[in-house]
């Protein structure tokens, strides 16, 4: 027994679980999705929220920059609108056509004997929309999106005890019991708008902005949240991303990290990938320490069988 425990031990695998980005991680960015994607979030501003069009390509970029997503930072400077609407109407128009179902990419998951869950700030329809295009929605064990960190009927999800071992992630399905909370405005702008444009034109803008109320990456406060939902140890979970901003985040919180879309090595990123196809040559230590998962796990299984 002391030589099976010493050979368990030396020959752990690193991981447990590996975790996913979607969009633009687990199909490439030339798909068009993030283009239009981005267009429809602008249109939303004008048509919406009322946004002047000549300044939404300034704002929209202040925004990204300083909350993560354009939505947060919408909520962050003012405007209350309801998230449902907001996502259907930037994804509702995608070309999702462009997604091909993946066998190459859907072969290697399945290969991989590891706990595996996609992390996207976009939500919970768009990203098992995409999933089922690429042909990978049963290669996953759950998805923790938008509507998982933000259910809306709690001001702070994590002052919930109860979700410590919860799996509804999966589904996400907790937000909708009230939904009603955030229907209030009806998508208009409040009279309290903060103007992040003229905050940035100042000499020396002050770091001071108005928070936002919803949790994202690349916030570290996001990312400790969903490992925590999902019950992840940051030392055992590989975190793949095509954003350097979130490779970044996941760094400083622990997580091994997978830059994807670029062999360029950035800083933060563990290792760099042109595309998640290049993952078996790019670390084929996941295989081979797998395979010894397998092995170990079937020498204490006959080892048990023989003893009891
Ligand atoms: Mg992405």
């Amino acid at each position: 027994m002391e030589y099976e425990n010493r050979f368990r031990q030396a020959q752990r695998p690193k991981y447990d679980c590996l975790l996913f980005d979607l969009d633009d991680t687990l199909y490439p960015l030339s798909c068009g999705i993030a283009k239009a994607c981005g267009q429809n979030i602008k249109e939303y501003m004008v048509e919406k929220l009322g946004i002047e069009r000549r300044k939404i390509d300034e704002l929209s970029n202040l925004l990204y920059k300083n909350y993560g997503t354009t939505m947060a930072g919408l909520r962050a400077i003012g405007y209350d609108f309801d998230y449902d609407e907001y996502h259907s109407y930037v994804h509702g128009r995608l070309p999702y056509e462009n997604l091909k179902p993946d066998t190459v990419l859907r072969n290697l998951l399945l290969s991989l004997p590891y706990r595996k869950l996609i992390f996207t700030n976009a939500d919970k329809v768009h990203a098992v929309k995409a999933l089922n295009r690429l042909g990978l929605e049963d290669c996953f064990e759950g998805i923790i999106c938008f509507e998982t960190l933000n259910p809306i009927h709690k001001s702070n999800v994590s002052d919930d005890d109860d979700d410590e071992n919860d799996i509804d992630f999966i589904g996400g399905s907790r937000r909708s019991i009230n939904q009603t909370e955030n229907n209030n405005n009806g998508g208009g702008s409040s009279s309290k708008i903060f103007d992040i444009i003229a905050h940035f034109a100042q000499m020396n803008p002050s770091s001071n902005l108005p928070k936002t109320p919803i949790i994202c990456k690349p916030s570290e406060n996001a990312i400790q949240l969903a490992l925590k939902i999902a019950n992840l140890d940051p030392q055992r979970t590989l975190f793949f991303e095509d954003s350097v901003r979130n490779i970044q985040a996941g760094k400083r919180v622990g997580l091994d990290t997978v830059l994807v879309g670029t062999s360029q090595r950035a800083k933060g990123a563990d290792y760099s990938l042109e595309s998640i196809h290049n993952l078996r040559e790019a670390l084929p230590e996941l295989w081979e320490l797998a395979d010894v998962k397998s092995e170990v796990a079937a020498y204490v299984g006959v080892e048990t069988s023989v003893t009891a």
